[in-house]
């Protein structure tokens, strides 16, 4: 058995469980949309019949007041209790089981009667919380048990109660939100009564049989929060009120560390879930950054958990546990905690998905059969769009050949996985060349294809990328002068003062590529603490050069970075000192520096290099030439549309033409 300790079985409350692996919860945006029960239940089918032994569903809220999220995620009725039979069959047909998670949002809610210990607005929210009476709590309680009953009667084998992220019990018990001078606030053991009188029951409501799994806040990184003795000491009282297993979660929504972005390292907190485990005697799952089946084990056999839950690697690779089970790691889609295709997407209100497979609750949508005619199709480019459409063509049964210029696969991930922070991109770049050979591809690197080559293909993808957009500012050819693509592929190197030019994605990317203090902190968990100041205290970080970023756009930058993950960004470019300047016009470089004018008056940045990124232009030439040979076209990625392009699009459309040509 190639992960012994992962593989092992293990006794989870009633359940005897073949592996240690649990598919945690995660908000789909499926959850109480129209149609979403069926997707949903494709969703998860997928997963258990790939051997996910134990799946925890998205929040359910068991009250009006505590649902989040842009539709009703309402579990307190019992026709809505059989709509959910859909889900729990396919589940239990596939040989796994399946919990109901119990989340009630608190003044995290997003409903306008919105409800809290007491009536303080949380930093992220717009809406202030009124304040639960008394008799208000007890149905509260009430309501949780109600949810839990009819759970088992919809056919889930238990619950998981969401007590951690700082949702409603969190709020109780933390004195930074829980204000009251009655029997559920003040001491501890008041602040505590509300999450144990939630448990106890639940616990009744689900007797013996059915699994009760309680997501407790091993760390709130949060002030005025619990210190860790006292969560530990509220771990033993739930145990002891009934908890089967505990999940863990790490850190409140509010909480201005990160705690599942790129910027956190592997495994960074299974240091907060030994404490736990060493403190009660039933099963505790890790959590957080745990992406490869590797360090799952890792966690286990060293004893800082029992088993894992990993939300976001089930949305990049349904087939994880299988593939971990047959000693196939290599062979994983490995999530890269980019955030960008499901945490950032739920937060508008779309569906979650994700970057390295679009088909990501989108199973009843991109369906990948067998193709009726096979045909010789060229693809021209292996960025990410390129390498997701000849994979799936080549899984479908087609014959593909992938053109590629450089004398190496990715594109752009060449360029992204050297930016700090997103090193996982190597993992993508791996997946895509291990499925590139199972799929038979033939691969051609350092071949620039012309029409005269793709003459005898039924049909051609052109993914031939961007180029980096020049002819922005006068003196382009000055020495001091590099585009992105220079910087991050190292073929050049920057001086001591940086000014660059466009502040998007890629603007953003460069800064912390030029201000990296080389802490390792996303990748070394101990570093990692000292950079945030978690429990160590926070080191200083050390500016290596001075940077301006700069665009023509007034207002602050970084408006289009990823939700959860731009306010990292920002974080830590401010730590570094970048100065941003927007509102500028351009004048020219010389050996002074960037010429600009601002508000009218002329102004210099001082400037060794002077770094363009200033978006692209779409690289698709070639298109023209083929169709006048008569060979059909697609165009997509980069090549088809270089405004607002990114891996996530670029992989999604490569995958959707893939599955319909
Ligand atoms: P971008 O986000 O469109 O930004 C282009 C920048 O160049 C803007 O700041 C723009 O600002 C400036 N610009 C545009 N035309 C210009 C011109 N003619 N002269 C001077 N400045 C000009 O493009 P990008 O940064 O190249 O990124 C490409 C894509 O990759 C984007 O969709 C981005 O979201 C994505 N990406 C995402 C991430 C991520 O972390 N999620 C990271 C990297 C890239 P002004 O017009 O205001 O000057
Ligand atoms: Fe992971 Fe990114 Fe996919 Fe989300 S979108 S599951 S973070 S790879």
């Amino acid at each position: 058995m190639p992960f012994p300790h992962l593989f092992s079985p293990i006794r989870a409350g009633p359940f005897e469980l073949a592996n240690r692996i649990v598919m945690g919860s995660m908000h789909t945006g499926l959850e109480g949309r129209e149609g979403g029960l069926r997707r949903l239940a494709a969703f998860y089918a997928e997963r258990a019949e790939a051997g996910t032994p134990l799946i925890v569903t998205g929040g359910w809220s068991p009250d009006e007041a505590g649902q989040i999220g842009a539709h009703p995620n309402l579990f307190d009725k019992a026709e809505t209790a059989a709509g959910h039979r859909i889900v729990t069959d396919v589940v239990h047909a596939a040989g796994s089981r399946i919990l109901l998670q119990l989340l009630h949002g608190g003044r995290y809610a997003t409903r306008p009667e919105l409800v809290a210990p007491s009536a303080i607005r949380a930093p992220i929210s717009r809406l202030t919380p009124r304040a639960l009476s008394g008799a208000e709590v007890e149905t509260a309680i009430e309501a949780f048990a109600h949810a839990a009953g009819l759970a088992v009667e919809a056919g889930y084998d238990g619950v998981e109660i969401m007590g951690s992220e700082g949702y409603l019990i969190t709020q109780f018990l933390a004195p930074r939100t829980n204000r009251r001078d009655d029997e559920w606030g003040g001491p501890l053991e008041n602040r505590a009564r509300f999450a144990l009188r939630v448990v106890e029951a639940v616990r009744a409501a689900l007797g013996p049989d059915r699994m009760l799994m309680y997501r407790i806040s091993a760390l709130d990184l949060v002030e005025d929060a619990l210190a860790q003795d006292e969560i530990l000491w509220l771990a033993r009282g739930l145990e002891a009120a009934g908890v089967d297993v505990f999940d863990t979660g790490i850190g409140w929504h509010e909480a201005r560390v990160p705690t599942v972005a790129q910027a956190v390292p592997r495994g960074a907190f299974r240091w907060a879930t030994r404490a736990l485990k060493q403190a009660v005697s039933v099963p505790v799952m890790a959590t957080n950054r745990i992406n490869m089946p590797q360090l799952a084990e890792e966690i286990i056999a060293e004893g800082d958990a029992d088993m894992v839950s990993l939300a976001r690697p089930f949305l990049a690779d349904p087939e994880f546990a299988a593939k971990a089970a047959r000693g196939q790691p290599h062979r994983i889609n490995t999530c890269i905690a980019c955030n960008q295709a499901c945490l950032d997407r739920i937060f508008v209100g779309e569906v979650a998905t994700c970057l390295v497979n679009p088909r990501a609750c989108f199973e009843t949508e991109i369906v990948i059969r067998p193709a009726g005619a096979k045909k010789r199709v060229a693809v021209v480019g292996s960025g990410p769009a390129g390498l997701a459409a000849a994979v799936t063509l080549a899984e479908r049964g087609h014959q593909v050949a992938l053109f590629e210029q450089e004398g190496r696969i990715g594109g752009q991930l060449n360029l992204a996985r050297n930016v700090p922070g997103k090193q996982e991109f190597d993992e993508t770049l791996r997946y895509f060349s291990v499925r590139l050979e199972e799929t038979g591809v033939n691969l051609r690197l350092s071949t620039r294809a012309d029409a005269a080559m793709l003459e005898g293909f039924d049909e051609v993808v052109l993914a031939a990328g961007v180029s980096p957009r020049r002819g922005v500012v006068a003196g382009e050819d000055h020495p001091s002068v590099a585009s992105y693509v220079d910087i991050l592929s190292g073929a050049r190197a920057a001086g001591e003062r940086v000014a660059i030019v466009g502040a998007g994605g890629i603007g953003f990317d460069v800064a912390l590529f030029l201000t990296d203090p080389g802490d390792h902190a996303h990748s070394d968990p101990a570093a990692f603490r000292r950079h945030w100041g978690i429990g160590v205290e926070q080191g200083a970080p050390r500016a290596r050069r001075k940077v301006t970023m700069l665009q023509r756009s007034a207002g602050p930058m970084g408006g289009s970075l990823g939700k959860t993950t731009g306010w990292v960004h920002r974080m830590e470019l401010k730590r570094a000192g970048v100065e941003q300047i927007s509102g500028v016009q351009y004048e020219r470089i010389d050996d002074a520096g960037l010429h600009i004018r601002l508000d009218g008056e002329a102004r210099i940045i001082p400037a060794d290099s002077v770094v363009l990124c200033a978006g692209q232009v779409e690289r698709s030439e070639l298109a023209a030439a083929v169709r006048a040979i008569g060979v059909p076209v697609h165009v997509i990625g980069g090549a088809k549309r270089a405004v607002e392009l990114d891996a996530q699009r670029a992989i999604d459309e490569g995958v959707r033409l893939g599955a319909g040509i």
